[in-house]
């Protein structure tokens, strides 16, 4: 029988609960909080230290259930792709890329996207749902199981949410998830090393920074709202004014942190030296970084990658004024692990067609 509830959905303070209306004392939660996560565990038997009735109480009414990989995929240059069925035909994925001593995980928050990218597979392919807590933080269980790391040395040393999906769209489970990446009883890692990226919902920005002031990464893409209307529909929304705003607002407690201002670039429709000249205008009293993503088309896309000398010009521009500025490696293209490539089959209930699509979506180093 499946078990009644999933322990990876709480964070310390959830299961600190869950274990109070057990009558248990917050210690033990907090025991099997490192069961969990720093160590791997999900079988109550072999936590050692919890009293025998206790552990036998925890396998009839709760259970430890990470989403199960489907697949596990490694490139030519080290990236590791895992896919993970969320069950009712869905698949998300995660990707690992190792790099210089620190090792990257990607990870998705939502089994497809509303937000309807212009340039993105996975709001081609529709919505399907929120992934829970235990979908978020499992993929990292997955993973950190998966690389054999021991609890000291843990391979994955940086989360970024920018799998598949909007974060802050699913807002209390990525929160969940977020803690127990920082929790020292859990992933203990920095807050500077969890990023999320957002396609800019400016209010959720401003709960973000209430709630668990993660690093940011905000998907710009357009220096004005004409062109980001058409590219991420979200601005029609939440137009620039509001989002650089939010920005704002998000530093302004820790004045050494910086945005990351992420930047498709489309060849002919964004990528001109005017356009990098007025987005030095729009952020310039943000203090951010920037990170411009060469595109990856996929099947009926139509846009293309803008050339390697068009983007290096606009990457020159940006940083003649003095802005950091990176351009993402695509990596683990043999594998179908680079933006915009094959996740998974997910069927779309969110067009009239009602028929299954491919699922494709982006998975990238910082
Ligand atoms: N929904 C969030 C996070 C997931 S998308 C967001 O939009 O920020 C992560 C990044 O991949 C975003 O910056 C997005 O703009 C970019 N991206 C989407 N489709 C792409 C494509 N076809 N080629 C390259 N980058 C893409
Ligand atoms: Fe969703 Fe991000 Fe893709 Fe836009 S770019 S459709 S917000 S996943």
């Amino acid at each position: 029988m499946a078990a009644a509830v999933n322990l990876l959905d709480f964070d310390a303070a959830g299961l600190q609960a869950y274990f109070a209306g057990l009558g248990e004392k917050p210690f033990r939660a907090r025991q099997v909080l490192r069961w969990m996560h720093r160590f791997g565990q999900n079988d109550f038997a072999a936590m050692s230290d919890i009293a025998g009735s206790l552990r036998e109480k925890l396998r009839t009414v709760a259970g430890i259930a990470p989403p199960p990989i489907v697949s596990d995929r490694l490139a030519d240059d080290d990236t590791r792709k895992f896919v993970f069925d969320v069950g009712g035909g869905n698949a998300v994925e995660a990707v690992f890329i190792p790099e210089n001593g620190r090792g990257t995980l990607c990870v998705s928050t939502q089994a497809g996207c509303a937000l309807d990218c212009a340039f993105c597979s996975t709001g081609r392919q529709g919505f399907n749902r929120n992934l829970t807590a235990a979908e978020i933080i499992g993929q990292l269980w997955q993973v950190n199981r998966a690389l054999g790391a021991a609890p000291a040395e843990r391979m994955v040393s940086n989360v970024v949410l920018m799998g598949m999906g909007e974060p802050l769209a699913n807002f209390e489970n990525l929160v969940t998830a977020l803690r127990l990446m920082l929790d020292d009883n859990a992933y203990g890692l920095s807050r500077r090393r969890v990023t999320v990226s957002t396609s800019g919902l400016a209010p959720m920005i401003d709960r973000l920074r209430d709630e668990c002031p993660v690093a940011l990464a905000v998907s710009l893409h357009a220096p004005d709202d004409a062109l980001r209307d058409e590219l991420a529909p979200i601005n029609r929304k939440y137009p620039l004014r509001e989002l650089m705003a939010a920005c704002r607002r998000y530093l302004e407690r820790a004045p050494r942190d910086f945005v990351t201002f992420e930047y498709v670039m489309l060849d002919g429709v964004n990528d001109s030296e005017d356009h990098a000249r007025r987005l030095l205008r729009l952020t310039g009293d943000v203090p951010c970084k920037f990170n411009l993503i060469p595109f990856n088309p996929f099947p009926g896309s139509p846009f293309r990658r803008s050339s390697p000398p068009r983007l290096r010009r606009f990457a020159e521009i940006l940083m003649n004024a003095g802005i950091v500025t990176t351009t993402r490696k695509t990596r683990g293209g043999d594998i179908d692990a680079a933006c915009g490539q094959l996740a998974g089959q997910v069927r779309d209930k969110t067009r009239r067609s009602g028929r299954p699509e491919i699922a494709v979506h982006e998975v990238r180093s910082l």
